[in-house]
């Protein structure tokens, strides 16, 4: 075989539609793009002289792969991510699209997701105060499936979990939350009453207080009742809460700041430009 003849030869199995061009190289008979290339001259050698190339269909196919592909690890991930985060599975559903709250609360909570890269730079938490009923735990979980589906991996739970678990696996238990972008504790401040409870809650609060990591708490507690605790106890607690989360209240229907606070004034920075 000479040389012409050698280079005739497509180095890609062809398809029934596709045609040597004048270049002498293999062109798909579809997008009639070339199916191979000649390497440079340099390179050549008797047999060597091209390799395989894309073509539109070919690379359009790939791509599509590609992404399927990545498609499937992002949501393989999510779902890993959200089977850690909540309590319960039904949470997993609660997001900003299928809301049951008010306009005005679901802005808020999608910017603070948006937001998040600055938001967790300068550790802004939130507390997610008011009575019982108002969404607020549905709030945190939407906010934690917003940042899940970053791949951002987030932890919610409540201190009885915490104190349910074993003894001896509590301490790894608590690492495993602090190790989490944003832990959200719902329903805090009815932990047990006693000193163990408090101390364990102390303990979670101290530790992403230190490591500067974001904390969104809901509570049925008042503000006032947060500003002005009954005992040193909780004071210790709930100041270092004050001084990590924006109070925001959840009082029915409509979502209204809390106290003016630095954090919150920063956070709106933030949030509004
Ligand atoms: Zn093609």
């Amino acid at each position: 075989m000479n040389i012409s003849e050698l280079i005739k030869t497509p180095v890609v199995e062809p398809e029934k539609e596709d045609y040597i061009g004048e270049d002498g190289l293999l062109h798909c008979g579809i997008c009639h793009e070339q199916k191979e290339s000649y390497y440079p001259p340099e390179l050549q050698r008797p047999g060597w002289e091209k390799h395989p190339s894309e073509c539109q269909c070919m690379r359009e196919k790939r791509e599509a792969e590609e992404k399927e592909y990545r498609d499937y690890l992002h949501r393989s991930k999510v779902s890993e991510l959200k089977g850690k985060c909540f309590p319960s599975t039904k949470m997993e559903s609660w997001t900003f699209d299928n809301c049951i709250l008010d306009e005005k609360k679901i802005r808020f909570g999608e910017k603070y997701s948006e937001n998040w890269t600055e938001i967790e730079a300068g550790n802004h938490g939130l507390l997610l105060w008011g009575p019982v009923g108002t969404g607020k735990t549905y709030f945190a979980a939407c906010i934690a499936n917003a940042l899940i589906e970053k791949e951002i991996p987030v932890r919610m739970t409540n201190l009885s979990a915490v104190m349910n678990c074993k003894f001896d696996e509590r301490e790894d238990f608590i690492r495993d939350l602090c190790r989490a972008r944003l832990l959200i504790i719902d329903d805090f401040g009815m932990e047990r009453d006693t000193s163990y409870g408090l101390e364990t809650v102390f303990q979670i609060i101290d530790r992403r207080y230190i490591q500067q990591k974001p904390l969104i708490l809901t509570t049925n507690l008042s503000l006032k009742t947060l500003e002005h605790p009954s005992d040193l106890e909780r004071q210790r607690i709930y100041d270092r809460v004050l001084e990590m989360t924006a109070p925001v209240a959840f009082l029915g229907n409509s979502l209204r700041p809390g106290i003016g606070k630095d954090k919150k004034k920063q956070l709106d920075e933030i949030l509004n430009g």
